[in-house]
C-alpha cells in the first residue's frame, strides 16, 4: 500500500462547475424567473448556436442523446422488416434505438486503429432489406467518412452520424454530424459538452427531415392538439438548453485542453503502448484517451491502487449482449471488437485534470510497464 492516495477521477464535474458558477447561476435564475421552462428562447437559441456551430442547416434541442438517435431513425421511416448496419464496439444505445424503432441491428466489426465501423465490412453485410447506416464516431475520433458516404451513395443507405461523444470533431476540416443526413448528439453530464442532467441534439441538412423531426418530439404535433404522425415527448428543457447556452461558451477551451492533455499523454507512453492513432484529415475531439494492452486490467488494479481511476469503454461489445441474444450473435464474430473490448483502457482526460496529476498518471503507467 502506498501512502497519501489521492484520489484522480476520470471527471470531476464538481471542479468545472467551480470554474462556471456564477453564470450558471445567473442563467438558471434568468430561466426560472421567465416563467417558460419547455419550448422557450433558450432552446432556440441554443438550437441556432449548435447548428451553426457544427455547419448544419437545422438543429433541434430533444430530450437526450438515445431519442436524438431513435427520432432519426423515424423520421427516415426505419421500422419493422429494416435493417440498420452498425458497429458492436459503441454504448448500448446504438443499437437499442435501433431495435426500439423496430428495425433490426445487424453489426460489423470494426477498424483497429479508430475503434469504428470497418467501411469494408460494410458491404459484405447489405441486403435488400438495409436501409441505413449508423456510423458512430467513438472518443472522438472521427469514423472513416468518405468510403462509408461512397457506399451509402452506391446503395442508396441513409447515413445517420452517433456523433454523441463527438461534437467538434472534424473530417477533411467538415464537422462531425453535418457529414451524413442526420447528425446525433448527447449532452449527457460528462460528455464533452454537458448539461447537468440529460439533453440531445439533432442537425440535419434536409428541410423536410428538419421539420419532421421537429414534430416527431413533440407528439406529432405542429400545431396544439393537432397530431399528424404519432411522435413522441422528447423535448429539451429551458433550464437545460439555458446552461448549455453557458457551457458552449468554454467548448472551444476545454477542447483545446483536452487535446493538450492527449498530447501529453501520447508523447510519454506510445513508445510502449498502443496510443490513439492520429489522422492528418481528421480532429480528434478526444472525449476518451484511450491505450491498449494485453494486462489491461493488471495496469487497471495498479493505478486504482495508486488512487488513479480508469476506466473500460466497453467491456461487452453490443452483439455479445443478453438484450440482442436472439439476434444469434456469438463470440468470434467481430474478432476486432472483441479483442479491443479485452485490452483497451481509458485514462482520466477531463478538462479539470491538472498537470501534476497527470504527471502522476504517466509515471505510474511507466512504473507498471517496467515491473512487467
Ligand atoms: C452517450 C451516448 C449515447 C446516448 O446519449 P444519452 O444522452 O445518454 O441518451 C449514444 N451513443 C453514444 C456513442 C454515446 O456515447
Amino acid at each position: 500500500m502506498k501512502d497519501n492516495v489521492s484520489n484522480i477521477p476520470m471527471v470531476d464535474l464538481k471542479a468545472e462547475l467551480k470554474s462556471i458558477r456564477t453564470p450558471v447561476l445567473e442563467m438558471v435564475s434568468e430561466v426560472l424567473d421567465s416563467g417558460v421552462y419547455i419550448q422557450g428562447e433558450k432552446v432556440e437559441k441554443l438550437e441556432k448556436i449548435v447548428a451553426s456551430y457544427v455547419e448544419a442547416s437545422y438543429g433541434l434541442g430533444v430530450g437526450n442523446g438515445t431519442d436524438a438517435l431513435l427520432l432519426s431513425i423515424k423520421a427516415l421511416d426505419i421500422g419493422p422488416g429494416d435493417e440498420v448496419i452498425t458497429t458492436p464496439f459503441t454504448f448500448f444505445a446504438t443499437g437499442e434505438a435501433i431495435a426500439e424503432a423496430g428495425a433490426t441491428p445487424v453489426f460489423v466489426d470494426i477498424e483497429e486503429d479508430t475503434y469504428n465501423i470497418n467501411p469494408l465490412e460494410i458491404e459484405k453485410a447489405i441486403t435488400e432489406n438495409t436501409k441505413a447506416i449508423i456510423v458512430v464516431h467513438l472518443f472522438g475520433k472521427v469514423a472513416n467518412m468518405k468510403q462509408i458516404m461512397e457506399i451509402a451513395k452506391t446503395h442508396h443507405l441513409k447515413v445517420i452520424e452517433d456523433a454523441c461523444q463527438a461534437i467538434g470533431s472534424e473530417y477533411e476540416g467538415k464537422r462531425v454530424g453535418a457529414i451524413g443526413d442526420i447528425g446525433c448528439f448527447s449532452f449527457f453530464p460528462s460528455k464533452n459538452l454537458g448539461a447537468y442532467g440529460d439533453a440531445g441534439f439533432i442537425v440535419t441538412n434536409q428541410q423536410g427531415l428538419y421539420e419532421k423531426m421537429k414534430m416527431l418530439r413533440n407528439h406529432g404535433s405542429e400545431k396544439k392538439y393537432q397530431h399528424a404522425l404519432i411522435g413522441m415527448n422528447s423535448r429539451l428543457d429551458e433550464l437545460q438548453a439555458g446552461i448549455l447556452l453557458v457551457k458552449f461558451n468554454f467548448l472551444d477551451t476545454f477542447l483545446q485542453k483536452r487535446k493538450e492533455i492527449a498530447n501529453r499523454y501520447t508523447e510519454s507512453l506510445s513508445s510502449f503502448l498502443k496510443t490513439p492513432q492520429i489522422y492528418n484529415n481528421r480532429a480528434h475531439t478526444f472525449h476518451q484517451y484511450c491505450i491498449e494492452l494485453d494486462d489491461r486490467d493488471k495496469l487497471a488494479a495498479y493505478l486504482q491502487d495508486s488512487g488513479i481511476s480508469s476506466a473500460i469503454y466497453y467491456p461487452i461489445p453490443l452483439h455479445l449482449q443478453q438484450a440482442f441474444s436472439h439476434y444469434n450473435y456469438k463470440k468470434g464474430d467481430f474478432p476486432v471488437a472483441e479483442r479491443t473490448a479485452e485490452r483497451i483502457l481509458a485514462l482520466p482526460i477531463s478538462p479539470m485534470l491538472t498537470s501534476i496529476d497527470q504527471t502522476k498518471i504517466i509515471a505510474t503507467v511507466n512504473e507498471f510497464v517496467e515491473r512487467l
